[in-house]
């Protein structure tokens, strides 16, 4: 199991607060979607989870462990710019953390062949990464995240370095990656129609506060205030 809390989370660069007070909880194998307006903390939220920032004040807790100060978290994180190792072929891309963690060669091999299969992939795997279209680039960077086999996925917009066409069916994929082989997910997007179809749950940000949690529907028929309800789309 994997739930992952967010506890009067805060963090300010200097005298700048970009995180204020943000309580989420994201329970074991859910799909939450951040979104928000450029500038509003989504992804130092998100490097909050991931233990790339430090915490300024608050907590968070994985499956109840206070996680708050350890640098070892069992996640992986999938960026926007993908952030392959141009040197390395997509094999060794999606090994190389592997090897750092002392995982058995063989055990090693058969996780990249299972994710190379599953994102389709598998026919690439000598390739390096300009060799590689936008999407399957994105693939591999998926891959990599899902051969740590981790017990929660952070996506920081994943998808909008793709064109239009590519994003609805890697949506897609997405979501029946998910079905497939569970985890929780913290998935950072602007844009609507990802979150509303990706999400169990939505958590709507602005300037650094969280303005609602709920489910899709919730948002749509139930935004709080108009800032959500432009943002959702819904027609209050
Ligand atoms: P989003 O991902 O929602 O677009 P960010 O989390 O990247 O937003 O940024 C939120 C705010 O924090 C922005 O005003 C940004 O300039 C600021 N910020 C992010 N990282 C740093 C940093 N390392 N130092 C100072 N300010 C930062
Ligand atoms: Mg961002």
């Amino acid at each position: 199991m994997a739930e992952l809390e967010l506890i009067a989370l805060n963090k300010s660069f200097g005298p700048t607060e970009v995180i204020r007070d943000v309580n989420v909880t994201a329970k074991d194998g859910e799909f939450v979607v951040l979104v928000g307006p450029s500038g509003c903390g989504k992804s130092t939220l998100l490097r909050l989870i991931a233990g790339l920032e430090k915490v300024s004040d608050g907590t968070i807790l994985i499956d109840g462990q206070d996680v708050t100060h350890d640098s070892d978290r069992d996640l992986a994180m999938v960026f926007q710019s993908y952030a392959l190792y141009p040197h390395m072929t997509v094999a060794e891309n999606m090994s190389f953390a592997l090897e750092n963690m002392k995982i058995a060669k063989d055990e090693i091999q058969r996780r990249v062949a299972e994710a190379a299969k599953l994102l389709q992939i598998d026919m690439l795997l000598d390739r390096r990464p300009k060799a590689l279209s936008g999407g399957q680039r994105q693939r591999v960077a998926i891959g990599r995240a899902i051969v740590r086999d981790p017990k929660i996925f952070l996506f920081d917009e994943p998808l909008s370095n793709l064109d239009a066409e590519l994003r609805v069916s890697m949506r897609k994929e997405l979501a029946r990656l998910h079905a497939k082989i569970g985890g929780t997910m913290i998935y950072v997007t602007h844009d609507q129609v990802e979150a509303m179809t990706l999400a169990d749950r939505i958590v709507v940000l602005r300037a650094g506060r969280v303005e609602q949690i709920g489910t899709p529907m919730d948002l749509y028929l139930n935004p709080v205030n108009k800032f959500v309800a432009g943002f959702i789309g819904s027609p209050m």
